[in-house]
């Protein structure tokens, strides 16, 4: 086969065979294709879209690029959620432990911080001993003991995907529909799950901004799942500003922890606890997502979920003393008070420059090899719909470095705006496809 025939052929909008996406994907994560004929073709698709055979065959390609976990060994079906990535999104922490203690087995692959959004597994990873990567013998385990494990991508999974993505950084074809659902179906698949449970975010702090390419997204990532044969629940759900109100990684740690021991801003509890409800309605167990949510509910109150949260934190090495107490958590040298210039009420604390302002203290990355500083972000005492007095604190930023400081604060001021009355209020849930 010939690279520049399939480059041509999806330019001019034709539609590409399963044969000619194998060929190429085989060739290029094996270095036979260049990463100039790839960036076009990636442009190409960017521009021109795929079918969903398209899909399902570079989905496939990619997928089969690598190593496939094998979980036969693990009686029942499993079951992971996937977030397209927030600000102060921490979910993954708390619905992993609460859908594993009501019965779900959870095989969770998780990122690291990439551009303004965080990553589950930089926040794991404020937690001292945590193992990112534990072994194929270790993950079968741990899903055996616990019913859960949060790892990082290992090197042999979905190799294919490393590198457009990369490549995709590069040549601004992130923002494809197409390009997007293949990459995260292709790394979930490899995990071998029978159900998915996708929190597709919309808002300013989101991959898609608009509730219109939120849904085209959602759309996509359910048909190829229903083709495919898993199981999958799309929840579309508010990016316009952070979630919660931590924004850093230990910070983010110590409100999960403050979560699962009952106390929780109340649209990280909304939403965690949909989402987990969601895995446990896939997964078989109840019909109904009321019962669903008042199982979720109940691993919570019952203190289930925090325990089930010890045990994967103590089975993956990290230290259960910062949970027990998160005082323990890196803490940053110093914590600086952005105050309201007037009186009223937010209306605005956006979501992306807020995220700016948490990395450029240190708390996320710009290139895949920056350090992250644990300790560092934003606690917001202010959210969209909250009074708040001239003088009184909008938002505490913790920060370690004093240059850095100077490039958050000014994003931060800018992130809140105050009106004299609220605006209309957006939904946390704006909807919800069933595969
Ligand atoms: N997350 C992924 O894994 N891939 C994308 O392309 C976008 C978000």
């Amino acid at each position: 086969m010939n690279p520049r025939q399939i480059i041509e052929k999806k330019r001019d909008g034709g539609i590409l065979t399963a044969e000619e996406i194998e060929y190429f994907v085989q060739a290029y994560t094996s270095s036979e294709i260049a990463d100039y004929q790839a960036a076009a073709l990636l442009m190409a698709i960017c521009l021109r879209g795929m079918i969903t055979h398209e899909l399902m065959a570079l989905t496939r390609a990619m997928r089969d690029s690598g190593d496939i976990l094998d979980l036969s060994s693990i009686p029942g079906k499993k079951i992971d959620k996937h977030s397209t990535g927030g600000v102060g999104d921490k979910t993954s922490l708390v619905v992993a432990p609460i859908a594993a203690a009501c019965g779900v087995t959870v095989p969770k692959i998780t990122g690291r911080a990439l551009g303004h959004t965080g990553g589950t597994l930089d926040k794991l990873q404020s937690i001292p001993g945590f193992d990112p990567k534990p072994t194929t013998d270790r993950i079968l385990s741990l899903l055996s003991q616990h019913g859960a494990v949060l790892m990082g991508q290992s090197e042999t999974l979905v190799p294919a995907d490393r590198r457009l993505y990369a490549l995709r950084d590069a040549t601004a074809t992130v923002e494809s529909i197409a390009l997007i659902t293949s990459s995260i179906l292709s790394k979930k698949f490899a995990e071998n799950i029978d159900g998915l449970v996708l929190d597709v975010k919309t808002g300013s702090g989101a991959l898609m901004p608009s509730k219109k390419l939120s849904m085209q997204l959602g759309r996509s990532i359910a048909g190829v799942c229903r083709k495919m044969k898993v199981g999958v629940v799309v929840l579309i759900t508010d990016m316009e500003q952070p979630l919660g109100r931590a924004v850093g990684n230990a910070l983010e740690v110590k409100e999960c922890i403050d979560f699962l021991n009952g106390t929780a801003p109340e649209d990280l509890k909304t939403l965690a606890l949909a989402l987990a409800a969601e895995m446990i309605r896939l997964d078989g167990r109840v019909k109904t997502q009321r019962e669903a949510e008042r199982m979720a509910s109940e691993a919570v109150s019952t203190g289930k979920a925090r325990q089930r949260f010890l045990d994967i934190i103590a089975g993956q090495g990290g230290d259960i003393q910062t949970i027990e107490n998160p005082d323990l958590l890196p803490k940053a040298k110093n914590v600086m008070a952005v105050e309201a210039k007037r009186s009223g009420v937010v209306v605005r604390a956006d979501a992306k420059l807020l995220g700016r302002a948490a990395n450029a203290l240190g708390a996320g990355r710009l290139r895949t090899d920056d350090r992250i500083d644990p300790a560092v972000g934003l606690y917001l005492h202010k959210k969209t719909g909250e009074r708040v007095e001239r003088g009184e604190t909008l938002c505490d930023v913790h920060w370690n470095d004093a240059i850095r400081l100077l490039d958050a604060i000014p994003l931060v001021e800018q992130a809140f705006e105050i009106g004299s009355r609220a605006g209309r209020r957006r939904p946390l849930i704006h909807a919800v496809l069933r595969g």
